[in-house]
């Protein structure tokens, strides 16, 4: 069932949301060559409880950290180790979701590690922009799989492929809420959007194939031809107007 928020929610996953954005922006001051993924976990873990919040995937199905870290080839679900250091030339994929008074906020963003080749840099930015390309799509009466198609669409003219495994889905009460958002498509399908829903969109892109598979941990989730992968994800509401994005700085545009 998917669930239309009332203002008071809304308003309540706009402090969620803030708080994701904080420890995003946290966390990319620290992003450098030799930084491990558990030191960028301990910043997030810092940030969201000083915040007042939970960390939303800390123990989530048993998930071991407050972030997902998710290093080239890894797509998504990265656990955060001490052993698991950030090289120059990297990408890194961080996932972020918080609880604040019982309502969840859920962001992403792929960060360049120092001196990044031309070739990863140009699929974080289509990555981003892929994201942007389905915001465009999000408003009352369009169909829900419109934003899909305008992501997979927008992927794929660059070149790229998008992750069919795993979507983007309703937010709220709960981290996962319906409906689906697959990031790939017809348009035209789906439940019509309506004011007040609530979604996270948040397009999973590989250089190579779109085939993932998931490793021994039963997490860590990378592309099979072990190219790389980007992720850009944001919790939006939708308004009257289109859309507004639930999970940045208050204050600050975008
Ligand atoms: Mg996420
Ligand atoms: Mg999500």
């Amino acid at each position: 069932m998917i669930t239309i928020k009332s203002e008071r929610e809304i308003a309540l996953m706009r402090e969620a949301g803030n708080i994701v954005a904080l420890t995003l922006k946290e966390i990319e001051k620290s992003i450098r060559p030799g930084i491990s993924t558990k030191e960028l976990d301990k910043i997030a873990y810092d940030v969201i409880t000083s915040c007042g919040a939970i960390p939303s995937f800390l123990n989530y199905n048993g998930f071991p950290g407050s972030i997902c870290a998710s290093i080239n080839e890894v797509v998504i679900h990265g656990i955060p180790k001490s052993h698991a250091i950030l090289r120059d030339g990297d990408i890194i994929s961080i996932d972020v979701g918080a609880k604040y008074k019982g309502y969840h906020g859920d962001s992403a963003k792929t960060f360049l590690v120092g001196n990044v080749t031309e070739a990863k840099r140009r699929l974080v930015e289509v990555t981003e922009a892929a994201l942007f390309q389905g915001l465009k799509q999000a408003r009352p009466n369009n169909h829900l799989s419109d934003i899909s198609h305008a992501i997979q669409a927008y992927v794929e003219s660059a070149g790229y492929s998008v992750v069919k495994l795993f979507t983007g889905h309703g937010i709220g009460r709960a981290l996962h809420e319906d409906p689906a958002v697959p990031n790939f498509g017809n348009p035209g399908r789906g439940p019509i959007l309506k004011v007040g829903m609530t979604l996270a969109i948040e397009p999973m892109v590989n250089m190579g194939t779109s085939d993932v598979e998931i490793l021994h941990d039963n997490w860590t989730t990378v592309t099979v031809d072990r190219k790389d992968s980007a992720h850009f994800e944001h919790t939006i509401v939708i308004t009257e107007n289109g859309y507004e994005i639930l999970t940045k700085i208050k204050g600050e545009e975008m």
